[in-house]
């Protein structure tokens, strides 16, 4: 989502004059995007404010601008620390950013971090989304009221809000016409997406129904979801879509029902194995991915193996793993930590087996020829970059015409994250 609104506002501060630059010690303006989900991430801001102070040392110092969730909940705390930041700028509120670069010329310390979330959306409905990668986010919800103890998401996002339908295609169509071939629809819960107009209850389905057809646009993926949302109007539209990608990354959390409720996930791990059957058997073809959280406050080695069997029934494609971070402000932070040498164990334990079988699930895909979405060339390689439907990178050799198409690839090696391969010739992918 940071990627999206990166791009997003820099949509809106063109308006105003700025433009992109790759000589970093030439800029006038960083806007430094950030993420609180996990700690570490307030001292990488300072860090990478330290880098520019030193690349600016004997120059005018650039205006210095801080985005996205460390400034929500940081806020003014940032400004007193670090006199170099000129503006704090939170993630509800990027509707704001022209008049507040505009204002700084007046040399004035600013922070905004109100939810203004119906504001925002308002704002950039009217600016022209411009980019034109092959594959593109697109954010139709944000924010969270679903409060897992362990996660900042509900205060530095704010309260769960749906888009309206008409702006999101009227995106969509923007995003085409720049030549945009997949579309990924994103949200912190994006199978929540919800919104009534004229007593029309339009949900994520709705949305990737009307995609389909569009003939230009090859592939559609959607990411975050929650297993509370996996509604059977989602799961039939692995069987009506052609273009949605039967990959689902549904983040479970842990194999311990005794954990999830400690998480107030509200989700049992019964109820995930439902969705995982219901959707096998309505498309036999679909993999799964998922987040899992290690070490959280209560997890005994009981807990852990429930996770780990949960592993050996589900070969999951590829997923997230990670220690749990105290974060402040939400419930767990509050709860006794395990032993930090004990997570680390289970979590190298963990990734043990989801590594294996991404290795595995790769290895079984050698010498056969698979559909690729072709992204880009490679610097400096003659190589082309593209993704299978599985979202895993695909590195082959190709030609520059196959950009934005897809193709047939024949896989001849491949490793943990990547297969390697050459394009079949004249063979357009169906
Ligand atoms: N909304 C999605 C869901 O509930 O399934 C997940 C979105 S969350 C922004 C992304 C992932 O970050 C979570 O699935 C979780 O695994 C991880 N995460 C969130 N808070 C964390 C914490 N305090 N410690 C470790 N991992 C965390
Ligand atoms: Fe965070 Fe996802 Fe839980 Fe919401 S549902 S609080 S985003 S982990």
């Amino acid at each position: 989502m940071n990627e999206y609104d990166s791009n997003r506002i820099y949509d809106s501060v063109r308006k105003i004059g700025f433009n992109k630059t790759s000589n970093q010690s030439e800029a006038d303006c960083y806007i430094l995007n950030t993420c609180h989900i996990r700690d570490k991430a307030k001292e990488k801001v300072y860090h990478e404010i330290g880098r520019v102070k030193k690349l600016f040392r004997n120059k005018q110092k650039p205006l210095m601008v801080v985005a996205g969730c460390v400034a929500q909940a940081e806020n003014e705390e940032m400004l007193k620390r670090e006199p170099y930041i000129d503006i704090i700028i939170g993630p509800q509120s990027y509707h704001k950013v022209n008049d507040l670069l505009n204002k700084h010329i007046s040399d004035l310390k600013q922070e905004e971090t109100e939810f203004d979330t119906i504001s925002k959306f308002g704002y950039f409905d009217k600016v022209k989304n411009s980019n034109n990668k092959i594959s593109a986010f697109l954010t139709i919800q944000e924010g969270c009221d679903k409060f897992c103890h362990f996660c900042v998401v509900p205060y530095t996002r704010g309260p769960e809000y749906s888009r309206p339908f008409n702006t999101i295609i009227s995106e969509v169509e923007q995003l085409i016409e720049n030549g945009v071939k997949e579309i990924t629809l994103l949200g912190q819960n994006v199978n929540a997406y919800s919104y009534i107009e004229n007593s029309k209850h339009y949900r994520i389905s709705h949305i990737i129904n009307y995609l389909e057809q569009y003939p230009e646009l090859e592939r559609i993926r959607y990411t975050t979801s929650h297993p509370r949302d996996m509604t059977d109007d989602l799961i039939e539209c692995y069987s009506t879509s052609s273009k949605l990608m039967p990959f689902v990354h549904l983040p479970i959390q842990s194999g311990s029902n005794k954990i999830l409720e400690l998480m107030n996930r509200k989700h049992t791990v019964d109820d995930y194995l439902n969705i995982y059957e219901k959707l096998k058997k309505i498309n036999q073809e679909i993999e799964f991915s998922s987040d899992f959280i290690i070490g959280y406050p209560g997890e005994t080695q009981k807990d852990f193996e429930d996770t780990c069997n949960l592993l050996k029934k589900i070969k999951f494609i590829n997923s997230f793993s990670f220690i749990f971070s105290p974060r402040p402000g939400t419930k767990a932070s509050k709860f006794n930590m395990i032993d930090n040498n004990i997570a680390k164990e289970r979590l190298k334990l963990v990734q043990d087996e989801l590594f294996d079988n991404q290795i595995k699930i790769n290895k079984s895909m050698e010498n056969f020829t698979i559909d690729v979405l072709v992204e880009n060339k490679l610097e400096k390689q003659n190589k082309f970059f593209g993704r299978n439907k599985y979202i895993s990178p695909v590195i082959f050799e190709g030609d520059k015409n196959h950009i934005g198409k897809l193709v047939k690839v024949k896989i001849k090696t491949s490793n943990q994250n990547t297969l390697f391969g050459s394009i079949e010739k004249n063979m357009k992918a169906a």
